[in-house]
């Protein structure tokens, strides 16, 4: 089972990515996860990334395209995998269909995070006060959002054409949308 987690900043996608990639055995991929590991060791993908990630930008699609591709070849990604935060741009989302096709590998679904702005950005000032993430300031979530509306919500639209997006209502508490996201079909099929 292969799944995309496409959703804004703070919608709770990673939360409910680790739930469900647990629930189904299979590999949680979190694009944020593995470049802040880039960050932490110092690689040099790492010392690219790291100003775009504090400024609250897309780091270059070539590095997180690498990194999406050296990932999806691991042991653990034979089950399936939930992917976290990539594609995030129409550039990552082409080298996404390709590096799938290239594999004999087929997408099970899209599962696009639905939620409003304003709630998020309530929440992921609270949640850097909690975690302290350099990247929680006000003016950059605002970018991070603006990033989102720009270069990541348009993907929206690709899925929807090629019938792979099903839409889940992310505003509930997050038990509630565990339990939305266990019933939709694609995924009900395969527990
Ligand atoms: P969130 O989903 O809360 O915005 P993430 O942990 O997924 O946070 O990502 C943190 C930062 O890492 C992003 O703001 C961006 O700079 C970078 N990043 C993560 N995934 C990608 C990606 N697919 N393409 C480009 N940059 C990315």
């Amino acid at each position: 089972m292969i799944l995309i987690f496409l959703g804004p900043p703070g919608s709770g996608k990673g939360t409910q990515a680790k739930l469900l990639a647990e629930k189904l055995k299979i590999a949680h991929i979190s694009l944020g996860d593995l470049l802040r590991e880039e960050v932490r060791i110092g690689s040099v993908i790492g010392k690219q990334a790291k100003a775009m990630m504090d400024a609250g930008k897309l780091v270059p699609d070539e590095l997180t395209i690498e990194l999406a591709q050296n990932r999806i070849k691991k042991d653990d990604c034979r089950r399936g995998f939930i992917m976290d935060g990539f594609p995030r741009s129409a550039a990552q989302a082409d080298a996404f269909d390709k590096m799938l096709a290239q594999n004999k590998l087929t997408l099970g679904a899209a599962v696009y995070f639905a939620v409003d702005e304003e709630p998020l950005v309530k929440r992921l000032l609270l949640r850097a006060q909690l975690e302290g993430r350099a990247d929680d300031t006000e003016s950059v979530i605002r970018t991070r959002f603006e990033v989102y509306a720009k270069q990541t919500a348009p993907l929206i639209e690709h899925y929807k054409k090629i019938g792979k997006l099903v839409e889940i209502d992310a505003a509930r508490p997050i038990d509630q949308v565990t339990k939305e996201l266990f019933a939709l079909e694609a995924i009900a099929s395969v527990l």
